[in-house]
């Protein structure tokens, strides 16, 4: 599949001239504006010599690469420079930032979200994250408490200043959640519900998309897709963990797939080292594991009272766990920074 991207500052007459152009020979193009860009590509076509001179011939086109391989809107050569999603005046994912999204795994009450709350806020994170429509293996387990939890983290978010993130699971909630959350999330259990992804597009929120525990790095883009291809170009991946045959952690962070993802794809990575490891005292070496590879941020959970939690307490930092990560994060990657990155390529010759 060709894809051409146009040059900043071309027109819409710009691009309709290429579109009608393009219908005038028979093929079906799509046209696509990612915040400021736009794009032009021929789904289900061979990338033809033919096709790929005629696209580059039109002088308001940038360029042209056939993107066969990774879903178009997705491919890095759709926007030609990372994506950056802004969520608030503050918080961006953008290069050079690293978003600590940092909470309990489920809202429980009032008092337990503002004290977590309040803790992840003053050791440094930039979101909060919380659960309140739980997507639990065992239907007698907590589901969290619905649209009650969403007024908590209304009210959490006042408090603290934090933008928040949070799942919804069923398309009847997103517009509700979209009042309160700064960020959709879209679980792993829901990974590939094409119907609740393009729902979650339309809300004009910013989309966490998980990959699923048992989707390749390509249905996980695909994923995405959907929602770029509903108009919405806001979307954060997150890598937590695939299923493997390895059961001595809950899953396996593919590391590999963020290193990646950050290759083939404009958008913007982060990781999950909770859900990933399922085990507390993991948490911190996969985050900075995480950091390291270049992710542009880490969810992470925290609860001050893990023994007690009501979900996936095994694997919930303690506040001081958590203040201890973040520090290390800030070293870390103060650390890399003063690394430049030439210099590694000349020892890497060496
Ligand atoms: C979560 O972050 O609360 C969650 C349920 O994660 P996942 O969808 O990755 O299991
Ligand atoms: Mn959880």
């Amino acid at each position: 599949m060709l894809l051409a991207r146009f040059h900043l500052g071309t027109t819409s007459e710009n691009h309709e001239e290429l579109v009608n152009a393009l219908h005038r020979r028979g093929y079906h193009p799509n046209r696509r504006t990612l915040h400021n860009r736009t794009v032009v590509y021929v789904p289900n076509t061979a990338p033809t010599a033919e096709l790929a001179a005629f696209l580059a011939a039109n002088p308001a086109v940038e360029h042209v690469e056939d993107v066969t391989a990774t879903p178009p809107l997705v491919s890095a050569s759709s926007t030609g420079a990372p994506t950056t999603v802004r969520i608030n005046r503050t918080v961006s994912f953008s290069p050079g930032e690293f978003v600590v999204m940092a909470g309990p795994c489920a809202v429980e009450s009032p008092d337990q979200l503002a004290t977590i709350a309040h803790e992840v806020a003053r050791s440094g994170a930039t979101v909060l994250r919380g659960g309140v429509f739980k997507p639990r293996t065992s239907p007698y387990s907590f589901q969290g408490l619905g649209e009650r939890g969403l007024s908590l983290l209304a009210a959490a978010a006042e408090a603290t200043g934090l933008p928040v993130v949070t799942e919804v699971t069923d398309v009847a909630h997103v517009q509700r959640t979209a009042e309160v959350a700064d960020i959709l999330q879209v679980g792993t259990r829901n990974a590939q519900n094409f119907s609740l992804l393009k729902e979650v597009a339309l809300a004009g929120r910013p989309v966490l998309l998980k990959r699923g525990f048992g989707c390749t790095v390509d249905e996980w883009l695909h994923a995405a897709e959907y929602v770029l291809n509903e108009g919405n170009a806001d979307v954060v991946l997150c890598e937590r963990g695939i299923r493997t045959f390895e059961g001595a952690t809950r899953f396996t962070l593919d590391i590999s797939a963020v290193a990646l993802v950050k290759h083939l794809s404009h958008l913007p990575v982060v990781v999950d080292p909770s859900h990933a490891s399922g085990r507390r005292e993991l948490v911190e070496p996969l985050a900075l594991a995480a950091a390291a590879a270049g992710a542009d941020g880490i969810l992470v959970d925290v609860h001050h009272e893990g023994a007690a939690a009501l979900c996936d307490g095994d694997q919930a930092l303690a506040p001081d766990q958590f203040s201890h990560l973040t520090n290390r994060l800030r070293a870390l990657r103060t650390g890399l920074a003063a690394a430049p990155e030439a210099n590694l390529l000349v020892s890497a010759r060496e």
